[in-house]
This record gives structure tokens, C-alpha cells and sequence, in this order.
């Protein structure tokens, strides 16, 4: 068992319907993976993030063994 960070992006308001999640050893790995994810399947531009987002996303970041 190790320690990790997850993102399921169906617990951001309004992606419920989308299935991705991403596991990382680190949160600055999951950011990275969430902000690609963003990208890829939402046509979204992280850089137009505000703090606002950023605090609302970080509280979605889960620690999980895995
Ligand atoms: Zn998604």
C-alpha cells in the first residue's frame, strides 16, 4: 500500500457524466494530469482557471492508498 492522490472528475460540479479519474504519487502530478484531462475531453484551457476554480478543484483531490 502505498500513498496517492486521485481526482474523479464526475465530483466536479457538472461532469457527472464523465467517467476519467487519475492517480498520481503526488498532487502536483495530479494537477497535471487533471489539467491535460481538462484539455483533452472538456476543450477547456487551464491557464483561464482562476483562483476561485483552482481552491473548488484542489478540494476535490483525494488522498488514497493504493
Ligand atoms: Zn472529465
Amino acid at each position: 500500500m502505498k500513498d496517492a492522490f486521485s481526482y474523479s472528475c464526475r465530483d466536479c460540479e457538472g461532469m457527472e457524466a464523465c467517467p476519467a479519474s487519475v492517480v498520481a504519487k503526488t498532487k502536483s502530478e495530479v494537477w497535471k494530469l487533471m489539467e491535460l484531462h481538462a484539455q483533452v475531453a472538456h476543450n477547456e484551457n487551464p491557464t483561464d482557471w482562476d483562483d476561485g476554480t483552482r481552491e473548488y478543484l484542489g478540494t476535490l483531490i483525494k488522498s488514497v492508498s493504493v
